[in-house]
């Protein structure tokens, strides 16, 4: 059994900073493995598709998607979560789209987003393996809003007037 965590709100001021990375040797520790697991449980019990750590109030460069079809994206694609560390995006296509985000740290508020439908990422794994993927469509939007996370961006910073 995972820990439920509290999750940061808008106008905490974790939400607002630059993420520390996660150093070799917290690779594969306890902690980090536990704090993902933790991660996780918080955005199942929430009904999210993502979190990161600044959300449970931990400034430091993890995230996880869990893309699933929902009422917004029944064409989203189910995947397992993927917990990624020190994710960084290489590429990214000039192509945008237009989409509806929410966020478990701004209740109640949702808006349309500008993101790049296609992006390709680099991050790590929990064991300090070395990832490069690409991701497409709302899979592809939750990381960018996840990403925006670890440099201290709401979506909310992102809507067009
Ligand atoms: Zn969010």
């Amino acid at each position: 059994m995972s820990v439920i965590l509290p999750v940061a709100q808008r106008g905490d001021v974790i939400l607002t900073l630059k993420a520390a990375s996660v150093v070799e040797s917290e690779f594969n520790s306890a902690w980090l493995n536990e704090l993902a697991a933790a991660m996780q449980a918080t955005m199942l019990e929430r009904n999210g598709v993502g979190i990161a750590a600044p959300q449970v109030y931990v400034s430091k460069r993890v995230i996880i998607v869990a893309s699933r079809p929902n009422l917004r994206y029944p064409d989203a694609p189910e995947m397992d979560a993927v917990v990624m560390v020190n994710p960084e995006i290489l590429e990214q296509s000039e192509v945008t789209v237009l989409g509806e985000e929410g966020c478990l740290s701004v209740p109640n508020e949702r808006g349309q987003v500008t993101r790049a439908e296609t992006i390709k990422v680099q991050y790590f794994t929990l064991q300090g393996e070395l990832v490069e993927t690409v991701f497409q469509g709302f899979p592809a939007r939750i990381v960018q809003h996840e990403i925006d996370h670890l440099n201290g961006i709401l979506f909310v910073d992102r809507l067009s007037a």
